[in-house]
């Protein structure tokens, strides 16, 4: 079961303007942003506007229009920083991670976007 959601979580504090970020992206139902620990070259986070703790969560109890509008966000932000295989970049990875095992560390539904560099295999362990 999902556990509820934490008002205090650093995103939604910087999604209420109560914390800086360097936004790269936003619209009525994302906010795209730099990671302040980048681990490649581009690695920007795409989260949705609503109080959200996981993606599982989210396509559980998210409106249908919130959840195709945050999904076309973050294609929109891939498209925009110019990491999209199909224009200029040559790819990238994206990732949610959720729960414990998946080491999901801010209890808001997040997107991680990765490019920039080879990427390697997409579990280390
Ligand atoms: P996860 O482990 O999937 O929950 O990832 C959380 C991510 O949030 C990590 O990559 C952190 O570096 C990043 N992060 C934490 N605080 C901030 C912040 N204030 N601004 C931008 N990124 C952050």
């Amino acid at each position: 079961m999902t556990k509820p959601y934490d008002d205090d979580n650093v995103f939604a504090k910087i999604l209420r303007g109560d914390l800086p970020a360097n936004k790269v992206y936003e619209d009525v139902h994302a906010l795209a942003f730099h990671d302040i620990n980048p681990q490649a070259p581009v690695h920007v986070l795409v989260i949705p506007k609503g109080r959200y703790v996981s993606l599982d969560d989210f396509l559980a109890e998210a409106p249908d229009a919130l959840v195709v509008g945050f999904f076309r966000a973050v294609g929109k932000v891939a498209r925009q920083l110019g990491i999209a295989e199909s224009e200029q970049g040559t790819g990238y990875r994206a990732m949610a991670n959720a729960g414990a095992d998946a080491h999901q560390d801010v209890p808001h539904l997040h997107v991680h976007l990765f490019a920039g560099r080879p990427l390697g295999p997409m579990l280390v362990t």
